[in-house]
């Protein structure tokens, strides 16, 4: 990198890759050269959209750039990626779920570790602020349940619900648990496409934390709800409206004094209540978030908050849970 300013690149800019570029067209601390669609008319059309310049060809920008966001559909994701880090040096940026396989993400992320290159991936949720303001709070769950049901769209559907959209909450589950997993039980149905539209997964962690992970894309409202349950706090965390409520137990003075609501907790007769918190959300854009993550994590040389090796663990117990429920289904 020649200056503290990084190069960057967009490599597929449809539905998510758009927003991409502009974010980065809005950032001080980067130079966007430019993006690349193997649809050239898409690709023209968000050039002149965000002024930066179309390439004909993904390898004249990769040569250029310091870093690629990369945008495309999953299947693309190994090769795309595995050309910007081994031929062109580039630190990538990769949509989640990070590559199809296992082989293909271990094999990018040693690739990645020889060059000193970052890998991020974009586990969006990670960055929710409803999930970041328990950063606050001292967590050690026994019991986690995670909702995430969406209404249809052809979108996604090129893959399971498990790939698509469980993903994320595998995501977030493993960055909660700091435990090994220990065993996985998971059954799933098609109902709209060929492959599994609903899935529902329990993972019992080496830990003892136990967790309820259901996922679906046929459903009427969109849903992305975490309940989380340890000793003396209870916690409700609403990803979509952006919401956290925490009820805890506690005979600390100054909690119970700021506490929104108390009740006495009558069973323990030693002056413990419970407390309810509804903690202030930041406002910010998690996909923004993200990117100046990544752009940071270059400038510092820092491990960024999802970097390959948990995007790649978080594929790893996805792939299982869907070849349970393939095993389940035949
Ligand atoms: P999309 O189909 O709208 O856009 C993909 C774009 O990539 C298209 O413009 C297509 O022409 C282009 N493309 C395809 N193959 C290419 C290649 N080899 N080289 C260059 N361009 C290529 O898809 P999308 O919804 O934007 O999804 C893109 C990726 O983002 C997927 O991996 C998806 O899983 C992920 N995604 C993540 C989230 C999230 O919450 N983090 C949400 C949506 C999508």
């Amino acid at each position: 990198m020649s200056s503290q300013k990084i190069s960057i690149g967009v490599i597929g800019v449809g539905h998510l890759g758009q927003h991409h570029v502009k974010h980065y067209s809005n950032m001080n601390n980067i130079n966007l050269l430019g993006v690349y669609d193997s649809d050239s008319v898409r690709g023209k059309i968000i050039a002149n959209t965000y002024d930066t310049k179309y390439f004909e060809e993904a390898n004249e920008l990769m040569q250029k750039c310091d870093a690629i966001s990369i945008v495309t559909p999953t299947k693309s994701h190994y090769d795309v990626a595995n050309s910007a880090i081994s031929n062109f040096n580039c630190n990538v940026f990769i949509e989640k779920p990070i590559t199809e396989t296992i082989i293909q993400a271990d094999e990018l992320i040693e690739e990645a570790k020889k060059r000193g290159l970052i890998i991020q991936v974009g586990h969006i949720e990670r960055l929710n602020p409803a999930l970041r303001v328990l950063d606050n709070y001292n967590l050690n769950p026994k019991f986690i349940d995670i909702q995430r049901l969406a209404p249809y769209t052809v979108r996604g559907t090129d893959v399971p619900v498990v790939l698509d959209l469980m993903i994320h909450d595998i995501d977030i589950l493993l960055s909660l648990v700091k435990s090994k997993v220990k065993s996985i039980h998971a059954s799933g149905v098609s109902i709209l496409t060929n492959s599994v539209d609903i899935a529902h997964a329990r993972i019992r962690f080496e830990n003892g934390t136990v967790s309820s992970i259901t996922s679906s894309r046929v459903a009427k409202d969109k849903v992305r709800k975490i309940k989380i349950f340890q000793e003396n706090l209870y916690s409700t965390i609403d990803l979509l409206l952006s919401q956290t409520e925490i009820y805890n137990i506690t005979k600390d003075k100054h909690l119970i004094e700021n506490a929104l609501h108390i009740e006495p907790f009558p069973e323990k007769n030693d002056n413990k209540y419970i407390i309810y918190e509804k903690p202030e959300i930041d406002e910010y854009d998690p996909l923004r978030a993200e990117l100046d993550n990544f752009v940071n994590s270059i400038l510092k040389k820092e491990k960024p908050i999802v970097d390959g090796i948990a995007a790649r663990n978080a594929l790893n117990v996805v792939i299982k849970i869907n070849d349970m429920i393939l095993k389940d289904l035949n």
